[in-house]
């Protein structure tokens, strides 16, 4: 009888595996063998092109980030078997929290093994039912799973939809404290949130800002520190939340900066900081070394900018259409997601890394190739993929000329 029912829950946990394989939403594993960087190997022993790693300033395969985590782990060891609050913060950890809040022009932060958890262990110690959080439909899956963690009153609004913000707003006007919370750039389509009128809605109705800068800390506004500077609303958001492991290193861990009652509070009573170890001294002191070469210098950001403006106007040349931005994210359309899968496929044999999206992870009739750019990719490297779409694009009658 036991033995039975366990066996029925194998083999229905196989046959959704199979609907997955079936309906093409299974998602393989790719496994390179070499570091991450512009260009990877593949186990399969072939070079390629990567376009489509979250490593907009080239540094996760860096010999000089690298080595600095290298000498944090001889200093600090390889690890602390503590969460922070035991015996688990050393000074690394402390300067990085001081680095961020610099460089992001915040009181305070705190750091988390991850984003998703600097997400997932927000919204629930800072609100209650008697608050509400007023959320962009498409926000990261960690902000949504945090704020159901969260007894505050929800409420959506239309993604980067201004009126509707404002009437979710006024929606929520009997609430103590309404917070509106964003993706800074939301990663599927390169979008970048209008903070400057999110922030003169909260201005007029009394909310606070978060945002979520997974996509942008590093090399989003003038000087890298976010889409706060990007919209010169800096000082005007409440709270921001990051990630070390994509453009700021790319290894791991995540952070929350804010006023330092909302760090102070978070410090007491948000879950997956005080029940999870802290981040490894190796990832504290690479990304305090990322941070300093960031904080005095503009070139890798400058030239994440330069291999964006080139790309998109040489791919939209060649003929292929995009989503227009200004974001190193660029979604070459295809609509269509069996030409998306067999675009991705034959770059690949071209020797170009890149991923296909099609629905449901992107509306119906809107499957695309993502392409993100890199600080690291030369203008020969894009001057090979441009061809490999061309190529493509012509074997697939994607275009005309
Ligand atoms: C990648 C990402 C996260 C998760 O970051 P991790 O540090 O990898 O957990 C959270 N939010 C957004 C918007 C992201 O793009």
């Amino acid at each position: 009888m036991s033995e039975q029912t366990k066996n029925a829950f194998f083999s229905g946990l196989q046959q959704n595996l199979d609907q997955l394989r079936e309906q093409g939403l299974y998602k393989p594993e790719r496994v390179l063998a070499s570091r991450q960087g512009a260009e990877v190997v593949g186990n399969d022993g072939r070079t390629l092109i990567n376009m489509c790693a979250n490593n907009y300033l080239g540094l996760s395969g860096e010999q000089w980030v690298a080595q600095a985590s290298i000498e944090a782990t001889e200093k600090y060891g390889y690890g602390l078997s503590s969460v922070r609050f035991i015996c688990g913060t050393q000074t690394v950890h402390k300067e990085l929290e001081q680095a961020i809040s610099t460089f992001l022009g915040t009181e305070d932060t705190i750091l988390y093994a991850a984003a998703f958890d600097a997400n997932g262990g927000l919204f629930e110690p800072l609100f209650d039912e008697n608050d509400a959080i007023i959320s962009d439909a498409l926000n990261h899956a960690s902000i949504i799973d945090g704020i159901r963690l969260c007894k505050a009153a929800r409420y959506r609004y239309a993604h980067n939809d201004m009126a509707d913000l404002e009437a979710q707003l006024q929606a929520a006007a009997g609430k103590r404290h309404k917070v509106i919370v964003t993706d800074g750039v939301f990663s599927m389509d390169g979008t970048i949130a209008q903070l400057d009128k999110i922030c003169d809605l909260a201005d007029k109705y009394g909310a606070l800002v978060m945002i979520d800068e997974c996509h942008a800390s590093g090399f989003m506004g003038a000087t890298g520190r976010g889409t706060h500077e990007h919209h010169n609303v800096m000082g005007r958001i409440d709270i921001i939340t990051g990630t070390l492991g994509k453009a700021l290193g790319g290894a791991m861990g995540g952070f929350t900066s804010a006023r330092k009652e909302v760090i102070d509070m978070l410090r007491q009573k948000s879950r997956p900081y005080l029940f999870s170890n802290t981040l490894a001294p190796s990832i504290a002191g690479a990304s305090l070394a990322v941070l300093k070469k960031l904080s005095t210098s503009t070139e890798l950001r400058d030239r994440l900018h330069e291999n964006t403006a080139y790309f998109r106007a040489e791919i939209e040349r060649i003929g292929f259409t995009i989503k227009p931005g200004t974001h190193p994210v660029v979604p070459v359309m295809l609509f269509e997601a069996p030409v998306a899968q067999k675009f991705a496929a034959r770059m690949y044999e071209l020797g170009v890394l890149l991923s296909g999206f099609f629905y449901p992870v992107v509306p119906m009739g809107q499957a695309r190739v993502r392409v993100q750019l890199s600080a690291a990719h030369t203008r020969a490297q894009l001057e090979t993929v441009l061809k490999a779409f061309e190529q493509a694009g012509h074997e697939l009658g994607l275009l005309s000329k």
